[in-house]
């Protein structure tokens, strides 16, 4: 079994919670693919690592910031209201550090769903990764793509590092034909190709 992203801090629950119900035991989570270090996405990681022994993968730009459990860039909140959301957030939620693995490039296919191919995706941030199964259709964009119930929208926003890329990468994706698409965030999306942003 393979995972990508581990939540928000706690989720490690959850998430064997889910497995149990699948039948599997924690052993059986063999990999744990990271998108991006941002702590809704590692803030399950460390306990889920000491319970399952999972490899861990993500991009040497994530993988760095992972180790010190901190997001990788900086985050420029655009008024006030923003800076104070941002800043108790971030002592809310804390990620423990956690040493990753093995390093994604971009560019291989991992033996996971007849090839999972690694696709660099930055943007929201410099070293997301996003993940294709080219056989199934399926797209793990991490949060290069949104998921909101008016549609799909690229990362924008204080928490984007670099619009101009982040918008390469939605248009990249985009491109793949995608019939399903799985976001960090918001529902599942279904005919996922038609749905795109246009950017
Ligand atoms: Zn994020």
């Amino acid at each position: 079994m393979t995972l990508i992203d581990a939540g928000l801090p706690g989720s490690h629950k959850k998430i064997l919670r889910y497995m149990a119900g699948l039948g599997d035991a924690p052993k059986g989570l063999r990999r744990i693919l990271i998108t991006h270090s941002d702590y809704d996405h590692v803030g399950g990681l460390a306990a889920l690592k000491a319970a399952t022994g999972a490899r861990i993968f993500a991009s040497a730009i994530e993988a760095e910031a992972i180790a010190k459990g901190i997001p990788s860039r900086s985050i420029k909140p655009a008024n006030l209201l923003a800076k104070l959301v941002y800043g108790l957030m971030g002592r809310l939620f804390k990620a423990a550090p956690v040493q990753v693995d093995e390093f994604l490039v971009g560019g291989e296919a991992l033996p996971i769903l007849d090839g999972l191919n690694v696709l660099e995706t930055p943007g929201h941030t410099p070293g997301h990764i996003s993940l294709f199964a080219p056989s199934a259709g399926i797209l793990f964009c991490g949060d290069s793509i949104i998921s909101e119930k008016s549609g799909l929208r690229g990362s924008t926003g204080s928490n984007n590092w670099d619009q101009a890329k982040a918008d390469e990468s939605v248009r990249k994706q985009a491109a793949l034909g995608a019939n399903i698409l799985c976001s960090g965030h918001g529902p599942v999306v279904m005919d996922a190709a038609n749905k795109f942003p246009r950017l």
